[in-house]
């Protein structure tokens, strides 16, 4: 099998960057509440090795109106980017601000990023509140995927409500050439998820989830006793895509767990890479 990609990192503890930027620590451990050591970027990618992964997606989060908060600028992920050509470049902007389609189009087409990265509870906005439409409205046009943090919300503070599968029904339906997806499986929510991806083709569900046990046991439960596993083998192949949630799970014990639940080597395939090249290549 060729390498595959990772569609769901935060680079929080690369130190490289925490040392041309010190405000990232702060942002690591207050906003991102990431506890481990700063390393070098090469211990990430010496883990997407053992993982047999090529390529890791990087995830900024702009909370700015709700927190005050950026953990990662987009301008510091494409730095962080031209360290490694393994690491593939996301956008965030706050959909509280009337610049943020604006802010998109530069992150996209001036600076190279390959899609968006929102995350609903730490913005605090609803995904179907229309506020935030212009900004889909701009992805859609651009061609890029948006990657949403669905599901639990486990920051203090946070607020469930924001993270409901069913709150992400209006954007799936009213923007049939959006690709979205939905991060975490947006676990405990699974059936409502699965729910959404078997009605609309645009919704992508990531496999990043870890909220109790280990990765292993974890996914079990979610992907072959809350939805049996033929429902993703079957009927959403081509709408899984294999994320680690790294720092927080390594890569590779998330990446043994997937391959240890029983889907065939094509439907792998489909998971670990070419469902997330069709998503990033996506761009006209
Ligand atoms: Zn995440």
């Amino acid at each position: 099998m060729k390498g595959g990609i990772d569609f769901h990192t935060h680079p929080v503890l690369v130190r490289e960057m925490v040392e041309r930027y010190p405000d990232l620590a702060k942002a690591a451990r207050d906003t991102f509440h990431c506890g481990n050591n700063f390393q070098p970027l090469e211990v990430m990618l010496a883990e997407m090795d053992i993982a047999g992964i090529d390529k890791a997606v990087v995830l900024p989060i702009d909370a700015t109106t709700s927190r005050n908060a950026t953990v990662y600028t987009n301008e510091q992920i494409v730095e962080l980017c031209s360290l490694s050509d393994r690491l593939i470049g996301f956008a965030s902007v706050d959909p509280h601000q009337n610049s943020a389609p604006a802010t998109l189009e530069t992150a996209i087409n001036m600076l190279g990023l390959h899609g968006l990265k929102l995350a609903p509870a730490m913005q605090e906005f609803f995904p179907d509140d229309r506020m935030a439409y212009p900004v889909y409205e701009c992805a859609q046009a651009l061609g890029i995927p948006i990657l949403f943090h669905a599901g639990l919300s486990w920051e203090p503070g946070s607020r469930l409500k924001y993270g409901h599968p069913l709150r992400f029904e209006d954007v799936a339906a009213d923007f049939p050439k959006l690709n979205i997806v939905l991060a975490h499986l947006a676990w405990p929510w699974v059936v409502d998820a699965v729910a959404l991806a078997l009605k609309y083709p645009n919704v992508h569900l990531d496999v990043s989830a870890l909220y109790f046990d280990n990765p292993r046991d974890f996914l079990r439960y979610a992907m072959t006793q809350q939805v049996p596993l033929t429902v993703f083998e079957r009927s959403l192949r081509r709408q899984v895509l294999f994320g680690s949630d790294n720092p927080r799970i390594e890569i590779k014990s998330m990446a043994r767990a997937v391959r240890s639940l029983g889907f065939s080597d094509e439907c792998l395939e489909l998971i670990f890479r070419i469902n997330a090249e069709r998503l990033l290549g996506e761009r006209s």
